[in-house]
């Protein structure tokens, strides 16, 4: 016997002549079939931290970080991170949490367990707000550590120019405050990726599509005009969470507060559609860059938007949710893209996919890959693209009238923006500074006391 007959070169098998590729094999095949490459002139990076995926708010709770579980696996099915920088970025440091957050309320976080009788549950709960919508999970801490580093990571990448979009779907959390959890948010991760672009950019603007209002962004920058920030949103003050963000609400009153007209609210009823939301959104947005003229910009791809969300009643496909993302791309300014709300997972998965799929530029086809992981939980309709709007749970109930004078009522609110605010980079936000320490430490301390005449009254009646 001859050596060469023992020793053979292994054959690789060609693309398309058998079935049983490794997923390697296929995920290469998608790459190739939906042509995906790192995109021309400018740079995409990926900020997700796969520890993220396993908490848990709790079998009933609607928020479900396995949503990035299925998110991440429709972009690596198709083969998307070969076109960008992917970053597993470490958890924030408390300090760098303290940015904005007061001190007592991120060590609250980081030591209370959902079983420790050492912390007072009553006053404490009370105070920060924790509790149903947003309970203490064991994990809670890391689990807000690890959204928030990613959304740093992210704008660092930004600021230091490794970057052109930088995307963490695992962010968006914008309801949380300086001293409170809100709307199943802790820790304000926009905010504080905000604070990180100030530091090199003189003015930033925050765009927001998730279906509530994003007040906890809007409260923290509301004295200050080196952020504008901008929210689409259902609004009913009465019924529908936050209850803020009319159109009204521009920022502080007194026009000498550098603020004025700084924050810009687009109340909407339910049901709007995919041509509507379009227009609107391009409508509004391309007066306040035009305006504003901003040097960066921070998105939040809110998915409770989407028709047939668990929590939201608009009627907003995903072609449709994803052209805002596109739309706002176009304006070629570093770009912070994230996440926020979204309750019905198979689809804020589909929605962030192809969000991701535009951030590179690349026209993937729409149906899921065959070995996409989970691919069962996307139901007889596996493509990216499913009808949203086809239950009709929400009739549309903004007029054409309705919409045409929300673009007046932004138009009228950007002509006192005479011109772009030429600021100094040393100037802080006056939020963020000791400036509202006092006046905090104050509120705080009133519901304190709130809770201590409640508990003693209800002794009274005991005793
Ligand atoms: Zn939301």
């Amino acid at each position: 016997m001859t050596k060469t007959l023992v020793v053979q070169d292994y054959n690789h098998p060609q693309l398309g002549t058998t079935s049983t590729f490794t997923v390697d094999e296929k995920v290469r095949r998608e790459i190739e079939r939906n042509g995906i490459r790192k995109p021309k002139g400018y740079t995409v990076s990926y900020h997700a931290n796969p520890e993220m995926e396993k908490m848990h708010f709790g079998p009933k709770h609607p928020m479900k970080p396995w949503r990035l579980t299925l998110t991440n696996k429709i972009v690596l099915a198709y083969g998307m991170h070969e076109a960008m920088d992917v970053y597993i970025p470490r958890a924030a440091t408390p300090q760098e949490l303290k940015d904005f957050h007061r001190e007592d309320y991120i060590e609250f976080l980081q030591r209370v367990t959902p079983s420790d009788n050492t912390w007072d549950p009553i006053q404490e709960a009370y105070a920060y707000n924790t509790g149903d919508d947003c309970p203490i999970f064991d994990g809670v801490y890391d689990y807000c550590s690890l959204y928030a580093g990613a959304s740093l990571d992210a704008a660092r990448k930004l600021t230091n120019h490794q970057s052109d979009i930088a995307i963490n779907w695992s962010g968006g959390l914008h309801h949380a405050k300086k001293t409170e959890a809100s709307g199943f948010c802790y820790v304000n991760d926009i905010v504080l990726a905000i604070l990180q672009l100030l530091l090199h950019h003189p003015r930033v603007l925050y765009i927001d599509i998730d279906v509530h209002h994003g007040d906890g962004v809007e409260q923290a920058f509301w004295s200050t005009d080196r952020v504008m920030t901008l929210s689409f949103h259902k609004y009913d003050k009465e019924q529908f969470f936050p209850g803020t963000g009319a159109t009204h609400d521009t920022g502080p009153d007194n026009n000498s507060s550098p603020g004025a007209h700084h924050a810009l609210n687009v109340p909407l009823h339910d049901g709007i559609g995919d041509s509507e939301y379009i227009r609107l959104f391009q409508d509004i947005v391309r007066p306040c860059i035009n305006a504003y003229c901003p040097t960066a910009i921070v998105l939040q791809c809110g998915a409770d938007s989407l028709g047939g969300d668990r929590l939201g009643c608009f009627n907003v496909g995903i072609k449709a949710h994803g052209a805002c993302v596109a739309f706002v791309k176009k304006f070629r300014l570093p770009l912070l893209v994230l996440g926020g709300g979204g309750y019905t997972a198979r689809n804020v998965a589909r929605a962030w996919a192809y969000e991701t799929s535009l951030c590179i530029g690349a026209e993937v086809h729409p149906n899921l890959p065959a070995h996409t992981p989970f691919l069962e939980h996307f139901g007889q309709e596996q493509t990216l693209f499913p009808r949203l709007d086809i239950t009709q749970r929400y009739e549309n109930k903004n007029s054409k009238s309705y919409l045409a004078s929300l673009v007046m009522v932004i138009e009228e609110q950007l002509r006192y923006l005479e011109h772009a605010p030429s600021v100094q980079m040393q100037y802080i936000p006056p939020d963020l500074g000791a400036t509202r320490e006092d006046l905090e430490r104050e509120i705080f301390d009133e519901r304190l006391a709130e809770v201590k005449e409640e508990n003693r009254r209800r002794a009274e009646r005991r005793a």
